[in-house]
């Protein structure tokens, strides 16, 4: 560790090459320049960053001048953003800027270029988000980031109420930090976020759920999903019925929100997996009626929130397949294990599908009541081995695993078109069931008593 402007700093980072030399030649025509945001945060946490962004005292097309030997993006260049495409990747490099009157709790009416950094990093969302550092320079900290990182502490640069009027996006970007940095949120910004989680309503949605799916996959989850759960109630409504609803149910010790919470927070941390098992028992409110022998039960909630999962993440502007997948694999959460049955699955969903919701039962189960836990997933286990043996052993579960194809049957008279397809999948269904060999001989002898 070296000390810099009495900041710990790790001297491991090693800056790539392609970011020194932004910064060199930025230096060398007199603009001041420094990293900031995520990079700076990252390297203080002794993180390597994933992307590097550069504030600058040139104007956009000062910097577009200077790197004629590059290619350049406008990024956003109304906002003073241009990239910087280098043989190590795209490097943002923004103007020192001040953000104008905010409208609409989205855009500031105009953005007016600042001469120092100290007032770019006051537009800035988060004080652990707003500190520049320059190599030679060491760090600009005027808000306290550096203390904030240390204390894992997410606070709002300046007045909270009014950084989150301007920009309701910042609702979900602490949330996302706080999950991914596993950092509390500072009692202030907590309470501005849930008096202000309205706002989001006015945020495009595509702004939204990158928010949301990062925060989905970060470390922290858990407790955002606990302790933020009204305002994801503005994004995913069906949510407000599933906190603290019981389940009267002998097989649960969570509620509902808190069970799929705490799968989600079990599970890999995946997009697909984790969004699925956000959503996998948003049904249930819907569905819920307590029998005679006082238990709740929910028959029909997979269907049910396969269509909840289906409108809210469409609606969030998901690309469709990710919300035809969740929604699916929804739809089957609660599909039967039993031995011998996976050939069958496969062949109905696919691979990639089959693992996923036998993922998902696997964390959905590890968050029931205790005693019927173990057995379950020993249920889990054997399908997942037995789905790995049917793929180790190359077994048909595919049409295009049939040893015969389309063309065989036109070669004994079959017309061409659909009737192809059904005969295909009724001979796969026949060898999936062992009832019939895959071998040429016998699926076309087969074939032809279906003529
Ligand atoms: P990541 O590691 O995800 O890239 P990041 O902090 O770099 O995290 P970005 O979304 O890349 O986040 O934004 C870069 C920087 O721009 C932030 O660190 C912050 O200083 C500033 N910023 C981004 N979005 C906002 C916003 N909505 N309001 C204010 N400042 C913002
Ligand atoms: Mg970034």
């Amino acid at each position: 560790m070296k000390d810099v402007n009495n900041i710990k700093v790790s001297t491991k980072i090693d800056f790539p090459e392609y970011v020194l030399r932004i910064l060199s030649e930025l230096d060398r025509r007199n603009y001041q320049s420094f990293l900031v945001g995520g990079c700076v945060r990252d390297m203080i946490m002794e993180k390597s960053p994933t992307d590097w962004d550069i504030a600058t005292s040139a104007l956009p097309k000062q910097v577009k001048a200077i790197f004629t030997d590059d290619t350049t993006v406008d990024i956003g260049i109304k906002h003073g953003t241009v990239g910087v495409i280098s043989n190590g990747g795209v490097v943002e490099i923004t103007t020192f800027r001040h953000d104008g009157i905010y409208l609409d709790n989205r855009h500031p009416q105009n953005v007016e270029y600042v001469a120092s950094i100290e007032e770019d990093l006051k537009r800035r969302d988060f004080t652990v988000n707003a500190i520049a550092y320059h190599p030679d320079r060491g760090f600009i900290d005027p808000m306290n980031g550096v203390a904030d990182i240390d204390s894992n502490i997410i606070r709002a640069v300046g007045n909270a109420d009014k950084r989150i009027s301007e920009d309701a996006l910042r609702i979900m970007r602490a949330l996302r930090f706080s999950s991914t940095l596993g950092f509390e949120i500072d009692p202030e910004l907590a309470g501005e976020l849930h008096k202000s989680r309205e706002l989001l309503n006015n945020i495009a949605a595509e702004r939204i759920s990158a928010e949301l799916i990062k925060m989905l996959v970060g470390e922290n989850v858990l407790s955002v999903l606990l302790n933020y759960s009204d305002v994801l109630s503005v994004i995913i409504p069906e949510i407000e019925a599933a906190v603290g609803f019981d389940q009267c149910s002998k097989y649960h010790c969570f509620d509902i929100w808190e069970h799929s919470a705490r799968s989600v927070a079990l599970s890999r941390p995946d997009k697909l997996l984790r969004l699925t098992l956000l959503m996998h028992d948003l049904g249930k409110p819907e569905t819920f009626f307590l029998g005679e022998d006082g238990q709740g039960h929910f028959y029909g909630h997979n269907k049910t929130g396969e269509r909840i999962a289906l409108e809210r993440l469409k609606a969030l502007r998901l690309n469709k397949a990710t919300a035809e997948k969740v929604a699916e694999v929804i739809h089957y959460h609660q599909l039967p294990l039993q031995s011998g049955n996976m050939k069958k699955w496969l062949m109905r969903l696919g691979e990639d599908t089959l693992r996923l919701i036998l993922e998902v039962k696997r964390w959905d189960m590890a968050t029931h009541a205790e005693q019927f836990i173990a057995p379950v997933i020993a249920k889990i286990d054997a399908a997942e081995s037995e789905l790995n043996e049917i793929i180790e052993q190359q077994s048909c579960f595919q049409v295009k695993d049939l040893a015969i194809n389309g063309n065989d049957l036109i070669a004994i008279g079959i017309p061409k078109g659909e009737k192809i397809g059904e005969i295909l999948n009724y001979l796969l269904e026949l060898v999936v069931d062992n009832t019939l060999e895959n071998t040429k001989e016998s699926l076309i002898k087969a074939a032809e008593e279906c003529m």
